[in-house]
């Protein structure tokens, strides 16, 4: 029986079964009763075959989230499976808070930290630098445990997937807060591109959405934290301020985004741009996304810009954001303050197929990394040479799993299994 595709049908899986565990040991089974490779599947949210597997798929989505807050850590840990959105509830309810989110709260713990995901804001990190510690399947199906400060654990937080089955996964929290969104319209380039640290921190998170050929920046969001220098102003930076709560974005119904117009409300609630009762995104849509040290980024964007028309007629809309260094081997912000370059595109896999090289190249100059969990071209040479420990990652994958049970295609084709 066919296991379908991944959430924007942009790969279909090859594997041949998909097991839905419902329990630490049931994984363990799976992975010691596997007859070839075995591979974890989150909740399919990337664009590319990196779940893949020539054998078997398992997933913990369905182990129950079975959260535990440790206060004297000030740390929650749960199923590796959970989704954001549900744990940030939990959290919510008790009184505690994540320092960040993605764009949307259905991607589960465990595929968005192993992909380095993360939001936005000057001073927060990936989502994946939020780990404490993880429980894992191995490759001989025994239960594993790192924690940071281990050796070799900035090198398993973004795993990939490449060295076992996360199963719970110990997260850093901290007090709830409240945050206001507000959305600025017609920021002009050179403003953003005068001053881009000053702008993308002028606030806790700060996202600009471009079509990169119009002569304004269509909308800035200023997500700030209560209490923290909030300063909404009609005029920030030349912008206009939208007072509307309700705002749309390209062809994503307003009733689909989280609250904007300045209303305050809880993190979980204002951080993702997409409301978890509600369809995230388009659906109909292609993801690539490169990161570039901040410091690059003003002229990373001019060199993106001048392929602004050709690129504008496939895009739905693209998104800079930025994420703070960390030490994650193979996180996209290792080891640099770092711009998030990200393209929502038309489903026209032959267009993106041929403006994705060229904007590649216009990137290279910067060292532009790519997003793990979205399409790009990018060669394993290239991937070395922009990915200062990936020969270490791999040295360890390879040495917790000889045999390359986790292994698949695309981390060969990548360089980072053997
Ligand atoms: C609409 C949309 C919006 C997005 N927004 C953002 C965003 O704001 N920021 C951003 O950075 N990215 C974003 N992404 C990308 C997304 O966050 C990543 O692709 C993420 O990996 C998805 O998590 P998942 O659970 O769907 O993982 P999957 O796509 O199912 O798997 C991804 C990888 O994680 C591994 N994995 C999954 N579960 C486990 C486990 N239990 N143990 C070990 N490895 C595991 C898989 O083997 C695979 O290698 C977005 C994607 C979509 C579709």
């Amino acid at each position: 029986m066919s296991i379908g595709a991944t959430w924007a049908g942009t790969h279909t899986f090859g594997a041949a079964e998909l097991i839905d565990a419902r329990s630490i040991p049931e994984v363990q089974d799976a992975v010691a009763g596997a007859d070839g490779p075995v591979r974890a599947l989150g909740t399919r949210h990337s664009f590319n075959d990196l779940a893949d597997s020539a054998g078997r798929l398992v997933t913990v989505t369905g182990i129950p989230a079975e959260p535990e807050v440790d206060e004297s850590t000030r740390t929650v840990t749960v199923g590796a499976g959970t989704r954001y959105g549900e744990l940030a509830v939990w959290l919510e309810a008790r009184g505690w808070a994540l320092h960040n989110m993605g764009s949307l709260p259905h991607i589960s713990v465990a595929g968005a930290v192993a992909t380095g995901t993360h939001g936005s804001g000057l001073a927060n990190g990936c989502l994946s630098d939020a780990v404490a510690g993880l429980s894992y399947v191995n490759a001989a199906g025994e239960l594993a445990y790192a924690r940071r400060g281990d050796e070799g654990f900035a090198g398993l937080v973004v795993g990939l997937g490449a060295y076992g089955i996360v199963v719970r996964v110990t997260l850093d929290i901290q007090p709830t807060y409240r945050v206001r969104q507000d959305v600025y319209r017609g920021l002009s380039w050179e403003a953003a591109l005068g001053d881009l640290r000053g702008i993308m921190g002028a606030g806790y998170s700060v996202s600009l959405f471009t079509m990169w050929d119009e002569p304004t920046i269509q909308q800035a969001w200023r997500k700030t934290r209560i209490g923290v220098g909030e300063d909404p102003q009609d005029g920030w930076q030349g912008a206009r301020f939208e007072t509307a709560a309700e705002s749309g974005l390209v062809d994503v119904p307003p009733a689909n985004l989280t609250v904007k117009g300045g209303v305050p409300g809880p993190w979980l609630e204002r951080l993702p741009h997409f409301r978890l009762d509600q369809t995230p995104s388009n659906g109909d849509e292609i993801q690539t996304e490169y990161f570039v040290a901040i410091d690059d980024g003003a002229d990373a964007l001019r060199a993106v810009r001048e392929l602004g028309p050709e690129i504008a007629p496939h895009l739905l809309v693209s998104e800079l954001r930025t994420i703070a260094a960390d030490e994650l081997w193979l996180s996209g912000a290792y080891g640099r303050d770092t711009l998030a370059i990200h393209f929502t595109w038309r489903n026209s896999p032959a267009a993106v197929a041929a403006l994705t090289p060229r904007i590649e190249r216009a990137l290279a100059p910067f060292g532009a990394r790519p997003h793990w969990g979205k399409v790009n071209t990018m060669t394993a040479e290239r991937i070395a040479a922009v990915t200062p420990r990936l020969a270490d990652a791999r040295a360890q994958f390879e040495s917790l799993d000889p045999a390359g049970r986790f292994a698949n295609d695309h981390l060969r084709r990548l360089g980072i299994r053997l």
